[in-house]
């Protein structure tokens, strides 16, 4: 931390980033942190590979937020923060950019095995819930107090990445942290609506498609699925998140791993993995080449559709097996 905090320190002009379609997260880390900086004097921008969803804007109230792609024009930076991932190549073709400024990266990130991703400093816990949660540590060590605006970023990285403090990564430190941001001011049920309740009028429908299109594998212990180009473009027309389809698979009884299955428009697949129980799908995700969490991970794999749902199911039966030997 003290080595984070004096990279913090030393540079004067930053350039916050993070992955690819930046989830709640990734964008209230950087809320936080870019408030953070600008209250100890620093020069900040937020440039994300991607423009922030519908759902996201009611962040614009307090905070900027830009985006690069091609060779869009950035801004004068020093240094780069990279949140919510450790590796250049997550953040799309600006990291690659990023990277080629020759400029000191530091990480703030909570996934497995994030001390060896492209880091120059980082500061990374894998047990901490959120993004923001780590952020949160920056000013209490620093001695800041947590302006509105940066409380509701932090609440924004805990809600989406504990599913509203449902999930097992709720902990002692996620709670007390909300009671203290909503003592602070932030209104949770603000945060719902605009990132649940405005949704375009054929979501239903599309829903209702993906659902009806899951596979039940493996015994009903793998949910499955696929989205072909042409769902995705649905997706994208009515700017849907995918992600609606993971919870109600995951509620079937006796699923232990949902597996979500994206074709995109350059032919690879994006897959992302959920588990119940003791299924590690982080182990699965890092055959692919991916990462995340052991209840939480995703990858991009290099192939057909067809083939990353067999490649799926045969990744999937294997891990069940292991498990079964190690009971
Ligand atoms: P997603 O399914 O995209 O919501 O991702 C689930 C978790 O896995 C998140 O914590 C992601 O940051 C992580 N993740 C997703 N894709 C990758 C990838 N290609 N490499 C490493 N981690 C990933
Ligand atoms: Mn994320
Ligand atoms: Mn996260």
């Amino acid at each position: 931390m003290t080595t984070f905090l004096d990279f913090l320190q030393r540079q004067r002009a930053f350039l916050l980033t993070g992955h690819e379609n930046p989830d709640g997260d990734c964008l209230g880390a950087q809320v936080a942190l870019f408030h953070l900086l600008r209250a100890l004097g620093k020069q900040v921008h937020i440039v994300n590979p991607d423009p922030i969803g519908k759902a996201f804007d009611f962040l614009r109230r307090h905070t900027p937020f830009g985006h690069a792609r091609g060779d869009d024009e950035l801004p004068e930076f020093d240094a780069v923060v990279l949140l919510d991932c450790s590796q250049i190549s997550r953040v799309g073709a600006l990291g690659q950019r990023l990277l080629a400024s020759g400029k000191p990266i530091g990480v703030i990130d909570h996934h497995v095995g994030s001390e060896h991703g492209d880091g120059t400093a980082c500061f990374v816990d894998a047990t901490a819930a959120a993004t923001g949660a780590l952020v949160r540590r920056l000013y209490r060590e620093l001695g800041q107090p947590l302006s509105p605006a940066a409380a509701e970023g932090v609440f924004l990285s805990l809600i989406a990445d504990t599913g509203w403090f449902r999930y097992s990564n709720a902990d002692a430190e996620v709670f007390a942290m909300a009671g203290e941001l909503v003592a602070a001011g932030v209104d949770g049920s603000l945060i719902y609506d605009n990132l649940y309740r405005q949704n375009h009028p054929e979501s239903a429908q599309l829903l209702a498609a993906l659902l009806a299109r899951h596979r039940l594998l493996l015994d009903n212990r793998l949910a499955l699925c696929a989205m072909d180009k042409a769902l995705m473009e649905r997706a994208a027309r009515i700017d849907f998140d995918t992600d609606a389809v993971l919870d109600p698979l995951r509620s079937l009884d006796g699923v232990e791993v949902v597996a979500l299955l994206k074709e995109r428009y350059d032919g690879n697949v994006k897959c992302s993995l959920r588990a119940r129980r003791d299924i590690d799908v982080q182990a699965i995700a890092a055959t692919f080449g991916g990462g995340g969490h052991k209840k939480a991970a995703g990858a991009t794999m290099n192939m057909p559709l067809q083939q990353a749902e067999a490649a799926i199911e045969a990744a999937v039966a294997t891990a069940l097996g292991d498990a079964a030997r190690r009971r």
